[in-house]
């Protein structure tokens, strides 16, 4: 009941409950530690928390919601950037075992021993009604769609197993419906590490950080390639993911090729800006302080409840004037600084959400269902960032909070603005970008005189959708899969 009712009252998934709801139970001496730290990386007097907010991050930490259940081993394990799934260790014991009369119920018993498998020595026996229920036959799955034909409410509750034969290749078993079903092994150790289940899920290749060292050898793919055969593709929606950015070099200079181009990944996604953009402004008479000044490092659409995840800009022309320089910051990089050096101010971020908003023009009023964290985690790991301070509306309560937030805040943009992790790059003709709206966040310089660009934004799960169907076998039918 209890976590119904958290899960109802917040909208997010238990399992971002899950690790928020370990940080609190972290000793006191823990926090202090952090904090102690974090001081003694500061330098500014004004930067340092002062004593009562110290005492009230302790206090929230302690008055975090209990829960049932949890994996004690997992318990005290922090929010981090860069979480390296441990893979299951192919030497690894594996026994399965039928276990035919137990008061739960039947089902097969999977022991898994063995070092780094995830840490944790597996002894689970599978019950026989999420066996049945998972029969890959294609009675119960259909070949072509891959969607589930079984009937799963007129499986019996009592359900049991009559027999099953266990070899190193498959684990065959008779149910007591009469059906009979074959598993892989792998496929139900894969179901066992939920860690593991979930990184390969997300397509498990771990980001290559950086900084702005990366000028020196950006990733980049050729138009050509890309748009000759699904291999470009491939090779691009890889850089992507491993980078957080791409160019294409050589794309035909217009809005038609590069929106042709876009769509190579998958279809744009349309918001209150349009669909794909041509925006051309005469900015040399237009003396606002709005229109061409310097933008800092941001992400956008922070007002989504579910932001854009990949974005282009192609610069087709900039006429009569100067400056417009782009600038990218890899945020998992930053992340990961601002882990290291001062860990209680990520904590801060991690944990206190505030809302973002759209509602300058054209009757928007756009928040997102709920106020969200600057980092999003899913489990310990780090999987989006949202920072906007120019969108940045309401702070989440309560208000004792909202110094600690600012002074968290300070420091992640004092990181994002030091010269080591700025890549600036003034954007060509012929030469799109594409970039992780989650990950790295993008700015410009001020300019001046008459600039072009086109561009477009696509959904994450879009994005993700092709490119696992591409880097991973079977059209993205991973191992884990039954
Ligand atoms: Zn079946």
């Amino acid at each position: 009941m209890i976590r119904r009712a958290l899960r109802l009252s917040t909208g997010i998934p238990w399992t971002a409950i899950a690790s928020a709801a370990q940080l609190p139970r972290l000793t006191r001496s823990y926090a202090g530690d952090a904090l102690a730290a974090t001081k003694a990386s500061f330098n500014e007097q004004e930067d340092q928390p002062s004593p009562k907010v110290e005492h009230d991050l302790s206090l929230r930490r302690r008055a975090q919601p209990k829960k049932r259940g949890q994996n004690q081993k997992n318990h005290n394990e922090p929010w981090h950037p860069i979480v390296h799934t441990p893979k299951p260790n192919p030497n690894a014991t594996k026994k399965f075992a039928f276990i035919p009369k137990r008061p739960e119920g039947s089902g097969v018993r999977l022991e898994l021993t063995g070092p780094n498998v995830d840490g944790n020595e597996i002894c689970r026996t599978i019950p026989a009604i999420w066996l049945r229920d998972s029969c890959q036959c294609k009675q119960c799955v259909h070949p072509v769609t891959r969607q589930r034909e079984v009937d799963t409410f007129s499986i019996p509750k009592t359900i049991t197993i009559i027999k099953a034969d266990v070899t190193d290749d498959e684990i065959r078993v008779l149910f007591s419906d009469g059906h009979e079903s074959t598993f892989k092994p792998e496929a139900l150790v894969a179901r066992l590490l939920p860690d593991h289940e979930w990184s390969a899920r997300q397509g498990d290749h771990d980001p290559i950080l950086w900084g702005r060292e990366i000028k020196e050898k950006p990733p980049m793919v050729d138009y050509d390639k890309v748009m000759a055969s699904d291999e470009g593709v491939k090779e691009w929606t890889y850089l992507i993911k491993r980078y957080g950015f791409c160019y294409v070099d050589g794309c035909p200079v217009s809005p038609e090729a590069t929106q042709e181009l876009l769509e190579r990944i998958s279809f744009i996604r349309h918001t209150h800006y349009g669909g794909f953009w041509d925006f051309t402004a005469d900015m040399a008479s237009n003396d606002t302080a709005y229109t061409n000044l310097g933008l800092d490092a941001h992400t956008d659409t922070t007002y989504f409840t579910d932001p854009a995840r990949l974005q282009m800009f192609h610069l087709l022309s900039h006429e009569g004037g100067e400056g417009g320089a782009s600038l990218l910051v890899d945020g998992f990089k930053v992340a990961m600084d601002l882990h290291k050096r001062n860990n209680a101010y990520y904590e801060v971020l991690s944990r206190y959400k505030s809302y973002g908003h759209a509602s300058g023009n054209n009757g928007n009023s756009i928040f997102p269902l709920e106020p969200q964290p600057a980092f999003t985690h899913h489990g310990r790991q780090l999987v989006q960032i949202r920072w906007n301070n120019y969108d940045r509306d309401g702070l989440q309560p309560p208000v004792e909070s909202w110094p600690h937030w600012y002074m968290g805040a300070k420091k992640w943009n004092h990181l994002l603005k030091s010269p080591v992790n700025e890549y600036w790059e003034q954007l060509k003709p012929g030469r799109p970008l594409i970039f992780d709206n989650w990950r790295v966040l993008h700015g410009r310089s001020a300019f001046t005189g008459q600039r072009r660009l086109c561009g477009g934004y696509i959904n994450g799960d879009d994005f993700l959708a092709r490119y696992r169907s591409l880097n991973f076998p079977n059209n993205g039918l991973m191992h884990w899969q039954m």
